[in-house]
């Protein structure tokens, strides 16, 4: 197969977010479709394994919110790679509460609040069908698409992500991978070996410490 016919499919760039009684959740998506135009119903696509795809089956609600072109890497690092388990993603961002929901308004177009009206298990990934109850159009920037996020943003797909491609990497020199957002340091490629960089040093992609990387072969 030819993944790189995958990667001509377009998507959009997106916050969901919900809570629970203690805490609020959220992750970026970049599946989101409207699926009927009466009484509209939405698609949207999560990771069985992230902390907001559970606390989703059990709020039955959640906003999503449309990134702009404004949105910042930082932004979507924050809500892309990490685990609403042992992170506070909403301590850094804008949002609102909108209908008891977390909504993220930092670098957001516009926003839709949706019901859990049907959900689809798919090997690792659920779709999950929303009644949209609310749609407010916040700003007049740009919606961010897929491909900017790529292209001039230079983001990746988290692993997490049902559109996600395994890097491949050809080097004969030591490889260290990111156990958080998957990013390679190949010592080959770079001036600094990574065993003599500085101990602060962040990973460029999802600006974790060099503790969190792995040697691959
Ligand atoms: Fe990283």
């Amino acid at each position: 197969m030819d993944n790189k016919a995958l990667e001509m499919i377009s998507y959009g760039m997106y916050i969901v977010t919900t809570k629970d009684e203690e805490k609020n959740y959220g992750c970026v998506i970049n599946t989101l479709t409207q699926v009927t135009a009466k009484n509209v119903l939405v698609a949207i696509t999560l990771n069985k394994e992230n902390a907001t795809n559970q606390a989703l089956k059990a709020s039955k609600k959640c906003a999503v919110s449309i990134l702009s072109e404004q949105a910042t890497s930082d932004l979507i690092a924050q809500f892309g790679y990490f685990s609403s388990r042992d992170t506070d993603k909403f301590q850094s961002v804008y949002y609102q509460e909108v209908e008891e929901l977390p909504v993220v308004t930092d670098g957001v177009c516009s926003y839709i609040i949706g019901e859990v009206v049907n959900i689809v298990s798919c090997d690792t990934h659920d779709i999950f069908i929303l009644r949209v109850s609310k749609a407010e159009k916040l700003t007049e920037e740009k919606p961010m698409t897929y491909r900017y996020y790529h292209e001039v943003l230079k983001g990746k797909a988290s692993s997490k992500a049902p559109t996600y491609q395994e890097e491949k990497v050809v080097s004969n020199g030591k490889k260290y991978r990111c156990t958080i957002c998957g990013y390679i340091y190949d010592d080959e490629k770079e001036a600094v070996k990574f065993e003599d960089l500085p101990e602060d040093w962040k990973c460029p992609r999802c600006g974790v410490g060099k503790d969190k990387f792995v040697k691959i072969d």
